[in-house]
């Protein structure tokens, strides 16, 4: 049985269409492989996105596990945010995140670039 966490992370990362709730990347939930066959990218570059429960409250600040509290990202923006001591709030670190995207850093090293500018325009259609 899946504990409750689990299934919040299943919920949000299927509402969110598989992409991360930071970095718009398209995560992976159970195996890397689909991923990686699909961008055509060896799996040990596809690990960072394997999708993650974020707190959007992180956990030590009193954050819930809570419907409305979790979202999904990929681990290497959940990592990310919560290494400093005070977790940057959520909207900030998005807007961040979203900056270094578009200067081709963070995580579009992970995709090659070619494949990553179809990415772009899905999210410019909002998906
Ligand atoms: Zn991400």
């Amino acid at each position: 049985m899946p504990n409750k966490l689990q299934t919040l992370r299943s919920k949000a990362y299927r509402q969110q269409n598989g992409y991360c709730y930071y970095c718009n990347m398209p995560m992976w939930d159970k195996s890397p492989v689909p991923l990686a066959l699909q961008y055509r990218v060896p799996i040990s570059r596809i690990n960072p996105l394997k999708c993650t429960a974020e707190h959007l409250d992180a956990r030590k600040d009193g954050g819930k596990d809570s419907g409305e509290n979790i979202v999904a990202a990929c681990h290497f923006c959940n990592s990310q945010r919560h290494k400093s001591k005070i977790a940057i709030e959520p909207e900030r670190y998005k807007s961040k995140v979203q900056t270094r995207m578009r200067k081709k850093g963070w995580t579009t090293k992970l995709i090659p670039s070619y494949k990553w500018r179809r990415i772009e325009f899905r999210q410019q259609k909002g998906y």
